[in-house]
């Protein structure tokens, strides 16, 4: 704004608001000069308010630290004025500052420090997220130890590392983070084995996440064994986060293959558990032994495997120990399965996945084997069924499309040719509708394979 040129100053766009009028003329009181300027037509805070007691004052103070960010413009404070012009007079002066006028300024949201460490924690779906651990330091009015970061491109793109001096930006409730760096250096490394099992990290593409692939990660334990109970999966009913943490805190179940081996008199040792409850639990972990194989390879958790993709696997493979000892270009050779998929499915089997398959078929899981699909009217078509079916079961449906040549998939898009929908039929049949595709209802289906 200084400039000694004040055309350059004019060039900037700048707004103010105006709060003093001198000589005040006819004002006799500032809130009479703040009324008075916005009649001229000059811009006035529209947020001033007359107050009569220090209570108010404390109030509207809190008030606008709440709602400071709020506002189209920053604030650092508020300003207070004793309102009538004859007792500021009386007030007066001490050297250059006014007895009747003070700022009260809100806590720096800013604030300088040095990171001590960078640690990696494992969230519960494995994915390794950066922590740096800082000198303790007082930002927005809270201490700040901890500051998170997303992913490893992300500290090196601000260039954080041990030893750094760094800003700390904490703004309302908003979690603190690093808004910059003295100087910055990049080549910061996630750690190649997991911190929590010691498994390997992989970074997963296209995704800048870095995660732990070990099914039997301790840090992921309780979401892998919800999504290998949930319904496109095993579908275990009555094995929800409850039941399941219960489970892992008594040391019962560690990998899904231990869900096999519960006995009813651990179950109705459970809490929301008694005898028959647990009876039926038992029962339906019983029925869940003979799950179709693209149903298995979903419940494993394999790395960019979901319900569609374990669904060709299953088809092309058939069974899980052909799928087991393919080689990863046999993998890759898959419609729709590309390279990074199938080293990830390949990578899988060999590791710790690989063992736990071994498990699961130790403890009684025998996924169906998938026929082939034949040739037939339906070669080249691809159908999605949803919602239930009243005259055949989904499973039955699905095994007749492949008998006819075609394939049955688990999820909607561009290249699904029929989506079969019955009643209860929800977001997939939205996005056939979105997608127009051919939407057929189970007489439509029953009519087009003959019956
Ligand atoms: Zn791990």
């Amino acid at each position: 704004m200084r400039q000694i040129d004040a055309s350059i100053t004019g060039s900037r766009d700048l707004q103010t608001f105006m709060y003093t009028l001198d000589p005040g003329g006819p004002c006799r009181s500032q809130w009479d000069v703040l009324g008075g300027l916005e009649r001229m037509g000059f811009r006035v805070n529209k947020h001033r308010r007359r107050l009569t007691g220090i209570d108010d004052v404390i109030e509207y103070h809190a008030e606008w630290q709440r709602k400071r960010h709020e506002l189209e413009h920053e604030i650092d404070g508020i300003v207070v004025k004793v309102d009538r012009f004859d007792q500021q007079l009386e007030l007066g002066f001490v050297a250059r500052s006014p007895r009747w006028a003070i700022a009260f300024k809100y806590a720096p949201e800013q604030a300088e420090t040095v990171v001590e460490e960078i640690a990696c924690y494992v969230g519960r779906t494995g994915v390794l997220t950066p922590v740096a651990h800082v000198k303790p330091v007082i930002v927005g009015g809270v201490t700040v130890r901890n500051v998170t970061m997303h992913n490893e491109a992300q500290v090196n793109e601000k260039g954080v590392y041990v030893s750094a001096r760094v800003v700390i930006h904490r703004a309302g409730d908003v979690i603190p983070e690093i808004v910059s760096v003295k100087e910055p250096k990049q080549g910061w490394r996630m750690p190649a084995t997991c911190p929590v099992c010691g498994g390997e990290v992989v970074r997963e593409e296209p995704y800048i996440a870095h995660r732990c692939i070990n099914p039997f990660c301790g840090a992921q334990r309780l979401e892998r064994l919800r999504h290998f109970a949930s319904r496109g999966a095993m579908n275990i009913d009555g094995l929800g986060y409850a039941t399941i943490n219960q489970l892992i805190e008594r040391k019962w179940v560690e990998d899904p293959s231990d869900l096999y081996r519960l006995t009813k008199e651990q179950v109705v040792q459970l809490e929301g558990f008694a005898d028959k409850s647990a009876q039926k639990l038992l029962a339906r972990l019983a029925d869940s032994k003979g799950p179709s194989l693209g149903r298995f390879l979903y419940a494993l958790g394999i790395p960019q495997v979901g319900e569609a993709t374990a669904d060709l696997l299953a088809v092309e493979f058939g069974s899980i120990d052909k799928l087991r000892s393919a080689t990863e270009e046999q993998i890759d050779a898959v419609e729709s399965v590309g390279a990074s998929m199938a080293h990830e499915v390949r990578r899988y089997f060999e590791g710790h996945g690989g063992e736990l398959v071994g498990r699961l078929l130790d403890a009684g899981v025998h996924p169906q084997v998938t026929e082939a699909p034949g040739e037939g009217p339906f070669t080249g078509k691809t159908f999605v069924f949803t919602g239930t079916m009243e005259a055949m079961g989904r499973p039955d449906a699905e095994a007749l499309v492949r008998k006819m040549g075609g394939k049955a998939a688990s999820s909607v898009s561009a290249k699904t040719d029929y989506v079969v929908a019955g009643p209860g039929a929800g977001s997939k049949l939205e996005k056939a509708q979105k997608l127009k595709l051919n939407i057929l209802d189970e007489q439509q289906f029953l009519e087009l394979i003959g019956e």
